[in-house]
């Protein structure tokens, strides 16, 4: 697929568990924010709103000034800052993945047309079905919900994927994929997929993958899978670079780090990564 392709990016690391930085908070969870080209993207909002407000501020990144923000998937490690986010920019365009806790509508499988013969203390809303059947949010106003590849801005597109993993079954996840001119750059929060289902799915905008960032979700596997998983991801799917974080785990990073060598790049919290 060709298209637009974005000539700098530069990646921050606003919430992670490990750093280099006594300034910042370390706190399980993820959030990076991505600047391409004069505009300021989100991607994810940390695990705790007081430390991920705290990061923004020690990084002297204004929240007012975000053009866009991107939640990868319902958990609480990724999702707790955005309402700081809304707070501060009630109007911010904010995509998430088509899945219930950010959903304004309620399924229609969910009610269904009522059994008369009930007495009217048995029926929903007494029996007088109303038009819509609204579905509560914790997010208080409606978000763009994303469930296929969607280009959001020139060059930055959003991937969609769903986990077939047991534990994270049938959650909807996006990742994002950067396109430059020397390939793209994809940022995952936890791919619950599996990693490798990120980088095929990413193909289909850019076949080269010049850098993958973000949680790589290695925490609970074992080592030799974890051996299987990054030497595929070197040699199989041809990724020129990673900057793991997150739930990669302490032995994904080590594993990574000897395979990948000196295109590891580190990225803690705090840390800046700048890409032609
Ligand atoms: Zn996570
Ligand atoms: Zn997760």
């Amino acid at each position: 697929m060709a298209g637009e392709r974005v000539t700098n990016c530069k990646l921050t690391i606003i919430c992670d568990a490990f750093g280099k930085s006594d300034a910042l908070q370390k706190d399980w969870g993820f959030s990076a924010l991505v600047e391409c080209d004069g505009r300021r993207l989100l991607f994810d909002c940390g695990n705790d709103a007081d430390k991920f407000a705290a990061n923004f501020e020690s990084l002297k990144i204004d929240l007012t000034e975000l053009d866009v923000v991107v939640v990868s998937h319902r958990h609480g490690d990724h999702t707790a800052g955005l309402a700081q986010i809304l707070q501060a920019r009630p109007d911010i365009p904010v995509y998430a993945p088509a899945d219930e806790p950010f959903s304004t509508t309620t399924p229609p499988k969910f009610y269904r047309p009522g059994v008369a013969s009930l007495p009217k203390h048995m029926r929903y809303f007494d029996g007088a079905e109303p038009d819509a059947v609204g579905h509560g949010t914790a997010w208080k106003r409606k978000l763009t919900l994303i469930n296929e590849t969607k280009e959001i801005l020139p060059g930055i597109h959003l991937i969609a994927t769903v986990s077939e993993t047991k534990g994270s079954l049938e959650m909807p996840e996006l990742s994002l994929v950067v396109n430059t001119n020397e390939g793209a750059i994809v940022v995952t929060g936890c791919a619950h997929c599996g990693v490798e289902n990120v980088v095929e799915a990413a193909a289909a905008v850019e076949s080269r993958t010049r850098l993958l960032v973000g949680g790589f979700h290695l925490v609970t596997t074992g080592e030799a899978e974890i051996e299987r998983v990054a030497a595929s991801l070197r040699e199989h799917w041809k990724v020129t670079a990673v900057a793991p974080g997150h739930c990669t785990s302490e032995q994904g990073f080590l594993t990574l780090q000897r395979i990948f060598g000196d295109r590891y790049i580190y990225a803690g919290v705090g840390e800046a990564i700048s890409l032609p």
